[in-house]
């Protein structure tokens, strides 16, 4: 039999232009927890930069900052340094563990209630049902002629879309900056110019991913359903047709005649409920597929029907393959979240999560770098002693000014330390660091005469807050004289 390549197994082209889906309003409880997942996202992502965070007077007062120009990120209490970035790869590999572990108990939840292009579609229906009205109206809408009313609703439509993608945008940009300032800034035209790139580039990927996009961004842009296709097992939870339950589908009219003749009879009535609410246009009855993101609605529109009809709810419902299959065998079902690879996922994020909390209650709050200088290596003294240069950063963490005393470990005794610009105590330079800060200061390390000293000295450098003992520290070398 010879295959054509360029169509799907359903007959369509895979050329052929996407047909305009037109998902129904549903009720019930699915709806409800998207709903309510939609609310509590778009909340935290429009209002988290309002929140403010005392820091001290000269630290930003914004609790989640991402401060490009200081080059360091806040998220209230905790203070992330360039040096510190291992935090935020160790919360990316968190994510990355939670949505395995998400896909091995529920395949796409990700999918259908928490990835943002969900999330803003989802918006993008509500304001189109609002403006338009349900399927069958906005269906009859835009296949009549244009007309004044249809103008109005579609341009009162697209105006409130882009208001969400500037206001998408107008967020974004919040994250990097004082978010009242950057407000102010805006609108008075006094904005870094990057800050109306970012604003109109996610303006536009907001308004053309949810208003028009939409399913199409799941179906050939997003990588996650293949990836997810191939971590997913046979025990994981996905939204499932009870076909040993529905068919033979029929009108609940055709069904009684069915019944009085002695015929077998599903309990689906073939009313296309499930079809007509699904953001996607997928037809769950034909098994699971690529463009169904799991999102339940078929779920609420189906029981709803079944209650209409006085018939068991559930006929749609999150099952498994693994019941499909015993089912078809008259076998029972069995449900199996604790399994291998839910208890690794978890037992990941746990060990994870509790290595980076004990870092992060542990970090240090001050810290210092070392460079050599690279030319000269050495300077000989006219006593025979030698002197090593080095560039020496002290890093302060706290929100106060501190003065560290900066020695150095390793070297034969009567060594002398001296930084530039800098007094000393007690033959050690003290170095003043402003509050949440770094200082950098020449250091010169000297080594008398007549000291046996080989090419290479390791030593240690180390700063010590004189106020509470606190301490840091760096290696480096001492470089002498190859000896003769
Ligand atoms: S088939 Fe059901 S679960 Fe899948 S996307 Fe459509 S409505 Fe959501
Ligand atoms: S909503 Fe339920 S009864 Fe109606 S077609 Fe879908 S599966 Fe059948």
């Amino acid at each position: 039999m010879r295959v054509d390549e360029n169509v799907t197994a359903g007959g369509d082209s895979y050329y052929a232009a996407a047909r305009k889906n037109y998902p129904a309003a549903v009720s019930g409880r699915l709806r409800t927890i998207k709903w309510s997942v939609l609310i509590i996202t778009l909340g935290i992502y429009y209002f988290l930069p309002f929140i403010r965070w005392d820091r001290g007077p000269d630290a930003p007062g914004q609790a989640v900052l991402i401060d490009m120009a200081g080059r360091k990120a806040y998220f209230f209490g905790i203070e992330i340094w360039p040096q510190e970035v291992y935090y935020l790869t160790g919360l990316l590999v968190l994510a990355s563990i939670a949505l395995f572990l998400m896909n091995a108990v529920a395949g796409r939840i990700w999918c259908g209630y928490l990835c943002p292009q969900t999330v803003w579609t989802d918006l993008y229906f509500a304001v189109e049902r609002w403006i338009e009205g349900d399927r069958r109206d906005r269906i009859l809408m835009d296949r009549a002629p244009m007309s004044a009313g249809k103008l109005a609703r579609k341009a009162v439509k697209h105006l409130i879309w882009l208001l969400i993608a500037v206001g998408t945008g107008g967020a974004w940009v919040l994250y990097f900056g004082d978010a009242p300032t950057i407000i102010k800034d805006t609108f008075t035209g006094n904005a870094a110019p990057i800050v109306y790139i970012w604003i109109g580039l996610l303006t536009f990927t907001t308004y053309s991913l949810a208003g028009f996009m939409r399913e199409q961004v799941c179906l050939y842009m997003c990588p996650w359903p293949r990836i997810q296709a191939a971590l997913t097992d046979e025990w994981a939870l996905n939204v499932t047709y009870r076909t040993d339950r529905g068919e033979p589908r029929m009108s609940v009219r055709t069904g009684q005649r069915a019944k009085a003749a002695g015929a077998a009879v599903g309990d689906c009535i073939d009313c296309k409920a499930c079809v007509q609410v699904c953001p996607t246009g997928v037809d769950i009855r034909e098994g699971l597929q690529l463009g169904c993101i799991q999102c339940g609605l078929c779920i609420d529109a189906c029981d709803t029907v079944m209650k209409k009809v006085g018939r068991e709810p559930g006929l749609i419902g999150y099952d498994t393959d693994m019941n499909i299959a015993r089912r078809a065998e008259g076998k029972p079902p069995i449900y199996r979240i604790v399994r291998p690879r839910t208890v690794l996922y978890a037992a990941l994020i746990v060990i994870i999560g509790a290595v980076m909390a004990y870092a992060l209650a542990n970090r240090a709050f001050q810290g210092v770098s070392v460079l050599h200088d690279r030319n000269p290596l050495y300077v000989g003294l006219s006593d025979g002693g030698v002197r090593n240069g080095y560039t020496v950063r002290l890093i302060n963490k706290r929100q106060e000014a501190r003065h560290f005393a900066l020695t150095v470990s390793g070297l034969p005794a009567g060594f002398a330390i001296e930084a530039q610009g800098v007094p000393s105590a007690a033959g050690k330079p003290v170095v003043d660091v402003p509050a949440d800060t770094t200082r950098e200061v020449r250091v010169l390390v000297m080594v008398p005469g007549g000291a046996a000293l080989p090419a290479s000295t390791p030593i240690e450098f180390y700063i010590v807050d004189t106020d509470n003992g606190e301490k840091a520290s760096a290696s480096d070398f001492f470089r002498a004289p190859p000896p003769n």
